[in-house]
């Protein structure tokens, strides 16, 4: 037996179609929902990140506004911006590409951003109502697995969940999100006693640590449901065969790119024994980013007490 994939690219597809639907029908309100998406400093991964998030506001019809500072930017200088983003009429969700330069209080950044406006759901009034199971802006990622997870018809109520790593943008989120759907909720971390033997009591596993293929077979109980959050690099033929067995494409993309992706997750162990596998790359990546554009037409709705 292998796991059933979980294609985070055709459920991705599936909600941007649904936004760009939704995107429409706002038009015709002579509505544009908008997008401000804030670079500081020149940070490789942060950049392709917001590509990728401002061309994806162009496929769907959103309008979007790439706001790049310099890396010397001050804090003083990044609220006045965020300030005058929570004015600005044509924009519905703000969004700060984390991780900012040591020098910026983040903290201060993300408080400084209207709630009404937070579409990546940082903000502490969105954080504080999610664990309340209020209604709020959610943050991307873990939504992306909520709904990855109904639309594959997977129930949550009554089972066993697992949240490895705590971290506020993916794993406390996740578990409170589990949680309010009747999942019994056990979150693990760095200093978790017996890791593997607290994994292989979920039915349902997520691993969010960034660790390379860390989750091998031995975490897992035959028939879960696994959903790889990490976002790693292998770079030898070696790491990748370790990690994925005699994979003719990884290895080849190695050959190429000098890289392929990997995420917590090993493949090679845990396919065959978990009920439901999520890919990297192909899983939760694409999810994020289509709950992110979900996430300004639903702040756009908000801001005008639309229904
Ligand atoms: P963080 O580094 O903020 O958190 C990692 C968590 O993993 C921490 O809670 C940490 O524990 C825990 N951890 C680290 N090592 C171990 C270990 N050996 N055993 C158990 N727990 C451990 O990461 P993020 O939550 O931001 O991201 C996690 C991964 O997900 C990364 O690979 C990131 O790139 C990826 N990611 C992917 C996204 C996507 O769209 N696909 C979006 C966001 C993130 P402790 O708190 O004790 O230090």
């Amino acid at each position: 037996m292998t796991a059933r994939k979980l294609d985070g690219t055709a459920i991705g597809r599936a909600i941007k179609e649904e936004v760009k639907k939704e995107v429409e029908a706002l038009a015709e309100s002579g509505i544009r929902p908008g997008l401000a998406a804030v670079l500081v400093g020149d940070n490789p991964g942060s950049r392709v990140y917001v590509n990728s998030k401002v061309k994806t506001c162009a496929e769907l019809g959103l309008y979007s506004r790439k706001i790049e500072l310099p890396g010397e930017t001050t804090t003083a200088q990044l609220l006045e911006l965020i300030n005058s983003l929570n004015g600005d009429e044509s924009i519905d969700g703000i969004l700060v590409q984390l991780p900012l330069p040591n020098a910026i209080d983040t903290n201060a950044v993300l408080e400084a951003v209207r709630p009404e406006k937070d579409v990546d759901g940082f903000h502490p009034v969105n954080v504080g109502r999610l664990v309340r199971g209020q209604a709020c802006l959610e943050p991307c990622t873990p939504a992306g697995i909520m709904e990855m997870l109904r639309r594959s018809g997977l129930p949550i109520s009554g089972k066993r969940a697992v949240v490895v790593g705590r971290s506020d943008i993916v794993g406390k989120p996740m578990a409170f999100m589990l949680l309010h759907r009747h999942a019994t909720v056990t979150i693990c971390h760095s200093r978790t006693k017996d890791l593997p033997g607290v994994c292989r009591e979920a039915d349902i596993l997520i691993a969010a640590i960034g660790r390379t293929a860390m989750i091998t077979g031995d975490f897992v109980k035959p028939g879960a449901v696994v959903i790889d959050v990490g976002m790693n690099k292998a770079e030898t033929r070696e790491e990748a065969e370790r990690i994925f067995g005699p994979d003719e494409a990884r290895l080849a993309e190695i050959g190429k790119k000098g890289y392929t992706l990997v995420g917590d997750v090993e493949p090679r162990t845990v396919a065959p024994i978990a009920g439901y596998l999520s890919p990297v790359p192909g899983g939760v990546g694409p999810l994020t980013i289509a709950m992110l554009m979900s996430n300004t037409v639903k702040a756009a709705r908000l801001r005008r007490r639309l229904a």
